[in-house]
């Protein structure tokens, strides 16, 4: 049996933050992940650069059934924090947009730090470990597939379920049940929306077209671009809103976010404008998605031969498309699982489950998913250092 104080499952973002932090406090750390290569979410993130973290990342760019639980590690662990560790190793970056920080390199760069980092802590690694069984009895026996540890603090750090072929497992809500801890409901997020046969059928013509936009679910919305896919909508936007949506749901669509429909049509007709409809849509949105949108509600010729009705159901698409999507794309694109163990369960000063001493969570396992541009990644350090600094 080999003893350690800590054993961390899961050697992603969050474990590997957590057991940096249990390493400079001179614990004993073993760190386990059933895969051979580590960080394999990092290295596919922000499209292969990695966005780290976003410098704007508060409480609000989360969703939780405990809205307050984030509080507290996102306070003790800032997005500042993580940019000197990145600094510290020379690694170059950049901000691209609305404060999201992506290397200007690699991703790479960002698993080798942590890895460097945990390794200049002593943390033991046990890679391509299957784990067989998780035991409590003073502390914590875990068996694996090669050796058995033992541990007082046992951390999950195994993610959520989202991308199943890099190797995303439920492991860590399996844990949480077996010792009769919530999950909260999971879904995926972040992921874009499919449409109805229905739709799809109405709007495959827009295949390929994107435009600046505000999509909105109930009280969320989000201003960014929107891509129409054969399946549905991808694009910034539509993943935000993703987040925040859930079946049945419709997802109201601006994209012309700059105009007043209804007062800029009125401007046009009362201007004694007789320019074609699509000429005028094409100064507000994007002309392939003009003309689309003229042959979809029938329009042809001059403004002078818009009917009122037409008009109304043009200005209403511009302005508030209303869609109820089918379903969103699934864990195979999901950048995240929404839901997962209940935060009410957890400390949140610690992340240590109040019912059973010594089991920690941290990372996108733990129901606190955070929008899209640089906090999941930071929710993942934020939860990884407050565990560290406990177990
Ligand atoms: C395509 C993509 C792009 C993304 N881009 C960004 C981005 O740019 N910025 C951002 O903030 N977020 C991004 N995310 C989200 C971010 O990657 C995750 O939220 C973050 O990695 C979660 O960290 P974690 O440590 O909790 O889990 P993970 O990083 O997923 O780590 C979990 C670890 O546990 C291991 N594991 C799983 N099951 C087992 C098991 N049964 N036994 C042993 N080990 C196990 C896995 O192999 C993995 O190493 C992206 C996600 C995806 C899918």
């Amino acid at each position: 049996m080999l003893k350690f104080d800590v054993v961390v499952i899961g050697a992603g973002a969050a474990g590997m933050m957590c057991a940096i932090q249990a390493g400079r406090r001179r614990r004993q750390v073993a760190l386990i992940d059933h895969a051979t290569v580590i960080g394999r979410k990092i290295l596919i993130s922000g499209g292969g650069r990695c966005n780290f973290t976003n410098i704007n990342a508060g409480p609000d760019n989360y969703v939780s059934s405990n809205q307050h639980f984030a509080k507290s590690a996102l306070s003790r662990y800032l997005p500042s924090d993580f940019i000197d560790m990145v600094e510290n190793h020379r690694i170059a970056y950049h901000e691209k947009k609305l404060g999201q920080l992506f290397c200007d390199g690699s991703a790479k760069q960002i698993v080798d730090m942590l890895v460097k980092e945990c390794e200049k802590e002593g943390v033991k690694f046990f890679k391509g470990r299957v784990v067989k069984e998780v035991m409590k009895d003073d502390g914590y026996v875990i068996h694996t597939n090669n050796e058995s540890l033992s541990c007082q603090s046992l951390v999950i750090a195994t993610g959520g379920l989202s991308i199943p072929q890099i190797g995303a497992t439920g492991f860590g809500y399996s844990i949480a049940r077996q010792f009769d801890i919530k999950v909260v409901e999971t879904a995926p997020a972040l992921d874009g929306f499919n449409f109805s046969s229905a739709d799809l059928s109405k709007f495959k013509e827009l295949t390929g077209v994107s435009v600046d936009s505000i999509v909105s679910v109930k009280k969320a919305a989000f201003r960014e671009n929107i891509l129409f896919t054969h399946t549905g909508l991808s694009g910034p936007a539509s993943l935000q809103a993703s987040l925040y949506w859930k079946k049945g749901d419709s997802i109201s669509i601006n994209i012309a976010p700059e105009v007043d429909p209804v007062a800029y049509f009125n401007d046009r007709f009362s201007g004694g404008s007789n320019k074609e409809v699509k000429n005028i849509l094409a100064e507000i949105i994007p002309r392939r998605l003009a003309e689309i949108l003229c042959s979809m509600e029938n329009i042809k010729g001059n403004i002078s031969e818009l009917s009122e009705a037409k008009l109304r159901s043009l200005t209403q698409r511009l302005g508030n498309w209303q869609i109820t999507p089918q379903g969103t794309v699934g864990y195979k694109k999901a950048e995240v699982t929404r839901g997962g163990v209940d935060t009410n369960s957890l400390s949140s000063q610690t992340m240590e489950a109040k019912q059973v001493p010594g089991l920690y969570f941290i990372g996108e396992v733990v129901d606190v998913t955070g929008q899209l541009g640089g906090y999941n990644f930071q929710w993942a350090w934020a939860s990884g250092y407050a565990a560290g600094t406990a177990v």
